[in-house]
């Protein structure tokens, strides 16, 4: 496609931190974006050209998005399908539906990955409790149950650590369509964060090493340890493998488990990702102007990475360390502009750089 001018404007569905740094990428490439959020905060409106506050779900709104936006994105997974399908007649939506809808169900990401040659968790689809314990005696245990939909931050799930505590798990999942996943066996966790643009182009960055606290990110270091680095390319290639078979436009990220037999896929976002957010400073391009880029048809950013890094989120009274944080030397803080602060909620990252020279970086980047 011919890349959109200057001055053309983004559509982004959801108004978090992630659609906050999106915008303030597409401002720095020329582009103005719109933001609709049904939220009486949207943090992304403060960074965005304009905000509409509204329902996801109004054809009079999507009409009125679609006729002033050149193309249209989103930034979190859990939006309803409906909308996004109904925008996608009407204007250009990159990631396309198709993404989003399998990226939104657990047991359609798993069959996928699957399908295409990944290695995923030995895992069943289970709507009653009869197929559960049915699952649990064919997986064994230890094993985690998490429903099909809406899942994140660790939320929505549970770990069973033996046959005697399915109903219990059954129920704090509020008997809901779920898998039952094997409990994996790895010695780190790491993200793949590709773009793939129009034209089928792709660049992939340096996986970080993210470490994890009560089902949500704590840490992504890099550069990774050789586990991670050792199995770089294989994931790489399946998550290359992934984009290339939905068409993918835009950024995706693959969270991965680093295990003795390679590279286990664990899930998939339709979007750029907290994992990602070191190549703020630490990569010549971030992954949130590579979104931009592919989505508006503008050739790819270089994901080089030009630091050591290590992000920290802030999550709930972490931000009471800002202050901390910013007098150190070789940090950048990052707040997120929300007003109220709550246990689990993510108001800011810091990420710690550590320049290298081209004649240091590993040979395998
Ligand atoms: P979410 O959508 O909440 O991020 P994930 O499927 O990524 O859900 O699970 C959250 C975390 O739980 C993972 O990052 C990992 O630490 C742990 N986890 C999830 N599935 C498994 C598994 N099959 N084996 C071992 N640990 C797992
Ligand atoms: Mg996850």
């Amino acid at each position: 496609m011919t890349p959109l001018p200057p001055g053309s404007t983004i559509g982004i569905l959801g108004g978090g931190q992630l659609g906050r740094m999106l915008a303030s990428a597409a401002a720095e490439l020329g582009y103005h974006t719109h933001i609709l959020a049904p939220d009486a905060e949207s943090v992304a409106a403060q960074t965005a050209s304009s905000f509409t506050r509204a329902d996801y779900h109004s054809r009079i709104v999507l009409d009125e998005m679609a006729a002033r936006c050149n193309v249209v994105t989103y930034e979190f997974e859990n939006i309803a399908i409906e909308p996004v399908t109904y925008l996608s007649t009407r204007v250009p939506v990159h990631p396309a539906p198709q993404a989003l809808a399998i990226a939104q169900d657990r047991a359609s990401e798993k069959a996928f990955v699957d399908a295409i040659g990944g290695r995923t968790a030995p895992w069943r689809r289970v709507a009653t409790l009869d197929e559960l314990q049915a699952a649990l005696t064919e997986i064994g245990a230890p094993a985690i149950l998490k429903t099909l939909r809406l899942g994140y931050d660790g939320k929505g799930q549970v770990r069973i650590a033996n046959a005697a505590e399915a109903a219990a798990a059954w129920d704090a999942i509020g008997q809901r369509p779920a898998i039952l996943e094997g409990f994996v066996s790895f010695s780190h966790e790491f993200s793949i964060i590709l773009a793939r643009g129009h034209d089928g182009a792709m660049v992939s960055y340096p996986p970080p090493w993210n470490e994890h606290k009560d089902g949500i990110l704590a840490r992504s270091s890099l550069p990774a340890p050789a586990e991670i680095a050792n199995q770089w390319g294989v994931a790489a290639a399946l998550t290359g493998r992934i984009a290339d078979q939905l068409g993918y436009v835009g950024v995706i990220a693959c969270e991965f488990f680093a295990t003795a037999e390679g590279p286990v896929f664990n899930e998939m976002a339709p979007r750029v990702h907290n994992s990602g957010h070191w190549t703020i400073e630490g990569a010549v391009a971030s992954q949130f102007e590579n979104h931009i880029r592919a989505i508006c048809g503008l050739p790819l950013g270089d994901p080089s990475r030009l630091s050591d890094a290590r992000m920290l989120n802030l999550i709930g009274d972490d931000i009471n360390d800002a202050e901390k944080y910013r007098a150190m030397p070789g940090t950048k803080v990052h707040l997120y502009g929300k007003k109220e602060t709550r246990p689990g909620r993510k108001m800011g990252h810091v990420t710690f750089v550590q320049p290298i020279s081209a004649a240091r970086r590993p040979a395998a980047e």
